[in-house]
């Protein structure tokens, strides 16, 4: 049976409609989930469930990334500062340079710095899932899995080619039905399978309708890097002769279910098709920001309606950055404005992650919803002085502030320690991974810019 708790003394938030407020009231947690929402929590009815002291701490619901790469950690600190195609050039390769077991000590990496960031919630496509998959499982993250699939031979496409190869794609379908079939809906539904169609520029007609075929076959969302890189821009104008939102468009790819990531290069009339649609945004602003604002129509964005769920993409598990960054370019827009105001911003990491996934029972805090949920120090520095904790959670949080973080009612940290991992030994593996992983990535002839290194290099004994 699963343990009950009843944690007091916090405040939280509640949402009245899609307006976050803070409440006082103790929260009994069982079976995964929300009981109870209680002002004065006497009597014997709680008396199987342990107290849990959480004063001084404010609870939020978990955080919803809605887009990441837990492998692609392994390039955290290097491709930021190489200019460069770095889809095809660093992060297919490295996908494929790793071994399984050293994608799953990544993987359990992106875990650790997911849940001290207070996040309950990845959607992660990438090749090659089953490999790392029952290691993010065992952490106890919920998760939405899916193994990205695409017809062209994208491990050539770094090096100019764009070959289309059915059996390529197969590979795909075949691992995304293996995918579903060992472990959608496991874990008490805690663990889903979305089907990923990598991006319009290495995806076929073929390959979309299949994507879209077994989506509705088995009742999955699906996603999609929308308009994410130029050379996909360019790439679907000589093949198809139109915009990547209007290739999806004449394939019946667009939809409410879709989860399209970036939107960088859609011009306005692009926006209007996926607003009309209801193709939903996942923004990953700050990891797109690296070399500059990312530069996404997202005025017309806005002014369109579209719901934007945020994700970390590549290189980090922040979503602390994610809201930040969203904030500072979405204000932006309007020409430095107070549009959108940080409870805006705290929903597109909430609540419009669970509908952009079309699960009633995350990104709020009620009676009857699944107990993922975190905690805020409010007796730090940077939390103080504090007259909006939701103003000062978006303008100026960091994984620090968060205390604990629960999934499904289960702690997966207490009091700043994790309680599913080892910590120190994630962090040695995840190092020892990355390491091999570019000791092999030099040693494959790839002609393009090695990272530069201020490390000691293991071979030199020294360790951190
Ligand atoms: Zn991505």
């Amino acid at each position: 049976m699963k343990k009950r708790y009843l944690l007091t003394g916090a405040l939280h938030i509640s949402h009245e409609g899609r307006l976050p407020k803070l409440r006082k009231g103790a929260i009994a947690i069982e079976e995964g989930r929300i009981a109870a929402i209680l002002n004065d929590p006497q009597g014997s009815a709680f008396e199987a469930f342990e107290p849990v002291d959480m004063t001084g701490r404010l609870i939020i619901p978990g955080l919803i990334n809605s887009h990441t790469h837990a492998v692609l950690l392994a390039l955290r600190g290097t491709v930021e500062d190489i200019e460069g195609n770095l889809v095809y050039q660093y992060m297919v390769p490295a996908s494929y340079l790793l071994e399984p077991a050293e994608r799953a000590a990544i993987a359990r990496l992106a875990c650790a710095e997911a849940i001290r960031c207070g996040t309950t919630t990845m959607v992660d496509p990438l090749r090659h899932v089953a490999d790392y998959a029952p290691a993010m499982i065992e952490t106890g993250m919920r998760l939405w899995l899916a193994e990205s699939c695409a017809d062209a031979v994208t491990t050539e496409v770094g090096s100019g080619a764009y070959r289309f190869d059915r059996a390529f794609g197969e590979t795909f379908i075949k691992r995304t039905k293996a995918l579903i079939e060992r472990f959608h809906g496991t874990e008490d539904d805690r663990v889903r399978v979305m089907m990923a169609a990598h991006a319009p520029d290495n995806c076929s007609p073929w390959m979309l309708a299949k994507v879209k075929e077994l989506a509705q076959k088995h009742g999955l969302r699906r996603t999609i890097h929308l308009s994410q890189i130029i050379s996909e821009k360019l790439q679907v104008e000589k093949l198809h002769g139109c915009t990547s939102t209007e290739y999806l468009a004449q394939n019946d790819f667009l939809g409410e279910d879709l989860l399209a990531v970036h939107w960088t290069f859609c011009n306005e009339s692009d926006v209007e098709t996926l607003a009309e649609t209801g193709t939903r945004l996942i923004h990953s602003p700050a990891s797109m920001s690296a070399k500059g604002p990312h530069p996404l129509p997202i005025k017309a964005i806005l002014d369109a309606g579209v719901r934007i769920a945020l994700g970390t993409d590549n290189m980090t598990e922040d979503m602390f950055q994610s809201m930040k960054s969203a904030l500072t370019l979405h204000r932006g827009a309007y020409g430095r404005s107070v549009s959108p105001m940080p409870n805006d911003v705290f929903n597109y990491a909430t609540l419009n992650g669970a509908e952009a996934l079309d699960h009633n029972g995350i990104g709020r805090i009620a009676p009857g919803m699944c107990a993922d949920i975190a905690a805020i120090d409010l007796r730090t520095p940077v939390m103080t002085p504090c007259l909006s904790a939701i103003s000062n959670i978006v303008h100026y949080g960091h994984p620090g502030i968060v205390t604990d973080t629960m999934v499904a009612g289960r702690f997966l940290m207490r009091d700043r320690r994790l309680t599913t991992l080892d910590e120190g030994t994630t962090i040695d593996e995840a190092q020892a991974a990355t390491d091999a992983m570019w000791t092999r990535f030099a040693a494959s002839g790839a002609d393009v810019p090695m990272p530069v290194r201020d490390m000691p290099k293991p071979t030199e004994g020294i360790r951190r």
